[in-house]
């Protein structure tokens, strides 16, 4: 399959592009935000076990504020639209985004807790994760109204399945009203993606974002794509689903970029990898989001889908060597710098 690269500087030279078109455009990213609750253990419990655990560590999390956190770590301006709880992990959530720059006033208060994780990691790094939507599950189609301008006048939006899957749907309506790109990252898969909700998200979708375990549950696959002709029949099938654009995460191996932009240089470039960074990764936890959204900030700047994912592919290895999810997400500096 062919590869795209690019090299450090021209990496570089897009995160300075993003800096400096930040005043006159902005990102918004509507959904979820989690207090993830993180416990070691040794082994993990059996049903009905007690076992003594290592010390709770508390980082801030929920996939569409780790998603804002990283584009804004690029200098983007993001706006995060949601809900927190009546609680002190509402202010932990808002302070761990507002220090990084974040727009977080289209962050409402509601009653109740806010939305939190309960993640167990074992000695073999293997995890078991809760989610507790709390607030993130009281957001409505009122609440994204209510922030219509918001997300109007956004040159990109990011949506996640976290968040209510009509709020997904309203605000992809509203964005698609007036010509805004939504990137809708296909995660958690719905228990019930049938052929009709598969649809309804795929017509949210201009570019879908998933990783390789999610494409393979939303098109039924039993074994891994590996070569040139296993992706173009995946290319193929996401088609029929009503995915056109189409980003799918790999881990260490990359990502796979199926794109018409990718024709630039020649036909046969619809399909084409985007490698990993070499890095001998602490934690992967919040790698995906850490990708999405330095890949939401390189779009709203102006670059391919190809070539945000090549920054992406930087931004996301780098997010590996720090523990937990926006807590290990670098800036533009530090990105230039683990390049060098
Ligand atoms: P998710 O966290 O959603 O499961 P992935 O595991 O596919 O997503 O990771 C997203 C991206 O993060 C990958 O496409 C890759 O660029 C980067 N990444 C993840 N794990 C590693 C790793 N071990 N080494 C280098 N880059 C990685």
């Amino acid at each position: 399959m062919k590869e795209f690269k690019l090299s450090a500087d021209e990496i570089a030279q897009i995160l300075h592009h993003v800096d400096a078109t930040a005043p006159s455009t902005y990102v918004s990213i509507v959904g979820s935000m989690n207090a993830d609750h993180v416990v070691e253990v040794e082994a993990m419990p059996k049903a009905g076990e007690t076992i003594i655990g290592g010390p709770m560590a508390i980082h801030p999390g929920g996939k569409s504020a780790n998603q804002a956190s990283s584009c804004a770590h690029l200098h983007m301006h993001t706006h995060m639209l949601g809900a927190v709880g009546a609680d002190a992990n509402a202010d932990f959530l808002l302070q761990a985004l507002s220090k990084v720059g974040v727009d977080i006033y289209g962050i409402e208060h509601v009653d109740g807790p806010t939305g939190s994780t309960i993640i167990v990691v074992d000695r073999s790094g293997e995890n078991f994760i809760v989610v507790s939507s709390g607030a993130n599950g009281r957001i409505d189609t009122d609440f994204v109204q209510r922030h219509h301008s918001v997300i109007a006048q956004s040159k990109i939006l990011g949506l996640c399945l976290e968040a209510p899957r009509d709020v997904v749907q309203e605000s992809a309506r509203i964005a698609h009203e007036v010509g805004t790109t939504v990137v809708l990252n296909i995660s958690p898969m719905p228990d019930d993606a049938d052929k009709t909700a598969k649809q309804s998200l795929a017509d949210a979708a201009d570019i879908a974002i998933m990783n390789e375990h999610e494409t393979a549950q939303w098109l039924s696959l039993d074994s891994e794509p590996t070569t040139e002709s296993d992706w173009q029949a995946i290319d193929a099938q996401l088609a029929a689903t009503g995915l056109q654009r189409v980003v799918v995460t790999l881990g260490a191996a990359g990502a796979v970029v199926l794109d018409d932009d990718n024709h630039a240089q020649s036909a046969s470039l619809r399909i084409v990898h985007v490698p990993a960074f070499t890095v001998k990764p602490v934690d992967t936890t919040g790698a995906g989001d850490a990708f999405m959204g330095s890949m939401l900030a390189c779009l709203a700047s102006g670059n391919a889908l190809a070539s945000s994912c090549a920054v992406a592919s930087a931004v996301s290895a780098y997010s590996t060597l720090g523990k937990g999810a926006q807590s290990s997400y670098g800036d533009a500096a530090q990105i230039i710098d683990f390049l060098a």
